[in-house]
């Protein structure tokens, strides 16, 4: 105990190392101890790390704070400095409080006239940074967990889409390894015909800072195309500014299919039940036929004019039939320009037998110069006949359908179809679009899915407004995609 005194006094008088450390280390902790390792002086800033009061602990040994598994680390780091050499370590004490704090120590001889006559300990507390630095390595680890085993392939890129991380489930998705990917660009793995849409989705993450879902084929290394769903945040590298974009890719190739299947099913049972009405109408046209052949038998003078009532009455069989056919038939998503007008009134022709059976008719007044519109012919046609079978069906008292188009701007196109019916109520409104969704014992709850699926593709939008009155479908489309 006396030492100590002697140590201290001469600490905080004559010791040079002591006068330049206190200046250098003002923020840091210092203790000094005396060989033995007792604690001989402290400062404030090593009260504030061990919670105790220099009062407490000066004539102690080190030791007694010293977590037993940093006890072997901290003597040895001791003893080394005892022999002069200048030491620098981690180790755990123990805090007044009975938890454990992570300590870096310097541990430096006391040299006073040529002699070690101690040691002193600059103290800083890590136990923050070492937290920090634990959460950082478990969140690597659990970031690798998740990006390695996941069954999404997930990349980053640069923001011309150069590829610097792909995660190990390319080979599942694509036939790559991530190697064979790295430093390739993204857009050389999708279809041509997607790569235009992807760039405009990339373009919008980044100037927004959004979130970007975009779906698209990409190329398998065998050939094939898959159809993937893109989920892409871009980020900013705060060192140096650069964007990155990180894009989590997922197969929708089932979906797709399911999606597919679901169309079809939509269409057979329009087509199923447009037949019913069909067959009434290819009826009247074969009587007539058979009426006016019997009346020509041996009857050279009427031959001409019944054979151009004849003629007409096939071709109008003919039209019908191949609608209904078309109706029914998978078709391949095709893009083309095509007449509005003349699709509405084919549409018109194919519904028409249906409409009369329930007493109602269909008003198509088209309301614009503007008739020609790039889409798929066929899934347009689809959507119209899938709202106006909707419209009929809800107007079993009959009544009359206005089918209007008008033009908005130059380059949009406004679809109208107004009913009579006894309008949706407000809590189904917002089930529309859901799969199975259906109010009819013989419903599919298809019909509206697939035409909010197939208007989005074409990128327009539908409207619908409702009351007890009759609904109201508003569908926008572009004139051109
Ligand atoms: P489905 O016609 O097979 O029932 P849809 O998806 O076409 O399937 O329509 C879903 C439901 O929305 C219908 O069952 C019906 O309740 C309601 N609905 C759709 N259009 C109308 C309409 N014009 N008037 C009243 N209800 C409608
Ligand atoms: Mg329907």
């Amino acid at each position: 105990m006396n030492s100590s005194i002697e140590y201290a006094e001469k600490i905080g008088t004559d010791n040079r190392i002591a006068r330049d450390m206190r200046g250098k280390f003002e923020l840091d902790a210092v203790l000094a101890m005396d060989l033995e390792g007792n604690i001989v002086k402290l400062n404030s800033s090593f009260e504030a790390i061990i919670g105790f009061k220099e009062d407490k602990l000066c004539g102690n040994s080190l030791w007694g704070i010293v977590e037993p598994n940093s006890l072997e680390k901290v003597v040895s780091n001791f003893n080394q400095a005892r022999e002069g050499k200048y030491q620098n370590f981690d180790c755990q004490f123990i805090h007044k409080s009975g938890s454990h704090i992570d300590l870096n120590i310097i541990n430096l001889p006391i040299v006073l006239d040529g002699e070690i006559v101690g040691v002193y300990g600059v103290v800083k507390d890590i136990t923050e940074i070492k937290q920090k630095r634990q959460q950082v390595r478990e969140r690597e680890v659990l970031y690798h967990l998740l990006t390695d085993h996941s069954l999404d392939m997930i990349t980053k890129s640069n923001k011309d889409g150069k590829l610097q991380y792909v995660s190990p489930y390319c080979f599942d998705l694509l036939g790559y390894t991530p190697k064979e990917l790295i430093g390739k660009s993204t857009y050389d793995l999708v279809h041509m015909d997607d790569v235009e849409k992807l760039l405009s989705s990339h373009e919008m993450v980044i100037r927004n800072h959004s979130n970007g879902r975009v779906s698209f084929r990409m190329e398998h290394k065998t050939g094939y195309y898959i159809w993937v769903e893109s989920l892409c945040k871009s980020i900013v590298k705060e060192d140096c500014g650069e964007i990155r974009l990180i894009s989590v890719i997922r197969d929708i190739s089932e979906r797709k299919k399911t999606e597919e299947l679901l169309l079809n099913s939509e269409k057979l049972s329009a087509a199923g039940q447009l037949a019913a009405g069909i067959a009434h109408e290819v009826r009247n046209p074969l009587t007539a036929i058979k009426g006016f052949l019997q009346l020509m038998d041996g009857n050279k003078k009427y031959e001409d004019s019944y054979f151009s009532i004849i003629n007409s009455e096939i071709n109008r069989i003919e039209l019908i039939l191949s609608e209904l056919l078309l109706l029914s038939k998978p078709q391949d998503l095709k893009f083309k320009e095509c007449n509005l007008f003349e699709t509405l009134k084919q549409i018109k022709t194919l519904i028409d037998t249906h409409a009369t059976m329930s007493n109602i008719e269909i008003d198509l007044n088209y309301l614009t110069a503007i008739q020609t519109i790039v889409c798929d012919e066929n899934q347009l046609k689809q959507v119209f006949i899938n709202f106006l079978k909707n419209a009929i069906e809800a107007m079993p008292k009959g009544g009359e359908i206005s089918l209007n188009v008008r033009s908005e701007g130059e380059d949009t196109l406004k679809v109208q179809i107004i009913d009579q019916g006894n309008g949706i109520p407000k809590e189904h409104l917002e089930r529309l679009g859901q799969p199975f969704f259906t109010t009819k014992e013989t419903g599919t709850g298809l019909g509206f899915m697939i035409s909010m699926k197939i208007i989005e593709n074409h990128h327009g939008k539908i409207e619908i407004a409702s009351n007890e009155n009759g609904t109201t479908i508003e569908v926008t489309l572009p004139t051109y995609q």
